[in-house]
């Protein structure tokens, strides 16, 4: 049967850096369920007489929003179109993309998911920090900082062992709540002079970067996306400074 649904990765925001396929995808696609955050110029790829709909800024609980989503993209594939689901970053990281594959898994629709970079690992090459490095760490863990997510979960019992030892932690969704996060680690006894770093806007041509430590890491409040990247290798990214990918020096 024909794939119908394409759940595709767009990357963190410089349009260069979605997949060769998932471009393709985007460039045949009827129909481009897009998320709020994706960049206008890879928007722009798109087939001029395609349907393009900005499912972020819909109105509604955040359930009611996923929701119609799951409906947009059965009901679209039903009447035989190409559906374009374009997520940022990768899908399958803090995406709700398992979801989405549920629907489509109970609505019978062929669908494929294509990968993309994700802000976890693109946020920190742009500030030029390694997430592993043989003098540094062998490991990093990737987690959720969002209000829901609970400080007693297994997830960040794994992060604060982590984070005691020096590997490297990556928290998405955790800028708006930096505060609480800084002072629960250091309560449970993480180093107050652990490297931190604060990355917004990873790959965008305003991209902003901010250094310092447990104990004293600032940012502006509001920007937005950001990522917070705690462990050894931060110190790494004070030996050079990386260009933004987004001012595409040096290739055509
Ligand atoms: N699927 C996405 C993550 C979705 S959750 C991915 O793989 O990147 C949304 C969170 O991702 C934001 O709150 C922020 O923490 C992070 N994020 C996404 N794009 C970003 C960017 N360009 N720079 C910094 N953080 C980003």
């Amino acid at each position: 049967m024909k794939t119908l649904v394409y759940i595709v990765g767009a990357g963190p925001g410089d349009p260069d850096l979605i997949s060769v396929k998932g471009r393709r995808c985007l460039r045949q696609a009827d129909v481009v369920l897009h998320d709020r955050l994706i960049n206008p110029t890879l928007l722009g790829e798109a087939r001029s007489n395609a349907v393009l709909i900005d499912v972020g800024k819909r109105r509604g609980r955040e359930d009611e929003r996923q929701a119609q989503i799951h409906r947009l993209m059965i009901d679209y594939a039903r009447e035989g179109k190409l559906v374009c689901r374009l997520k940022g970053g990768d899908p399958f990281v803090f995406g709700r993309a398992g979801e989405e594959v549920e629907a489509l898994l109970s609505a019978g629709i062929p669908f494929e998911v294509i990968p993309g970079i994700s802000s976890v690992t693109a946020g920190p090459a742009a500030a030029g920090i390694p997430l592993t490095h043989r003098n540094y760490t062998h490991g990093f863990l990737a987690i959720a900082g969002s209000r829901s997510a609970d400080f007693t979960s297994a997830e960040w019992e794994a992060a604060r062992v982590l984070i005691r030892n020096g590997g490297t932690v990556v928290v998405l969704m955790g800028l708006a709540r930096l505060d609480r996060i800084v002072s629960h680690l250091l309560e449970a006894g993480c180093p107050p002079k652990l490297q931190a770093a604060v990355i917004a806007k990873a790959t965008w041509p305003d991209q902003q970067v901010w250094f310092g430590t447990l104990e004293k890491i600032e940012a502006a409040a509001d920007a937005f996306p950001a990522l917070l990247v705690f462990g050894n290798v931060v110190s790494f990214a004070t030996q050079w400074k990386p260009s933004n990918p987004s001012s595409n020096t040096g290739l055509k």
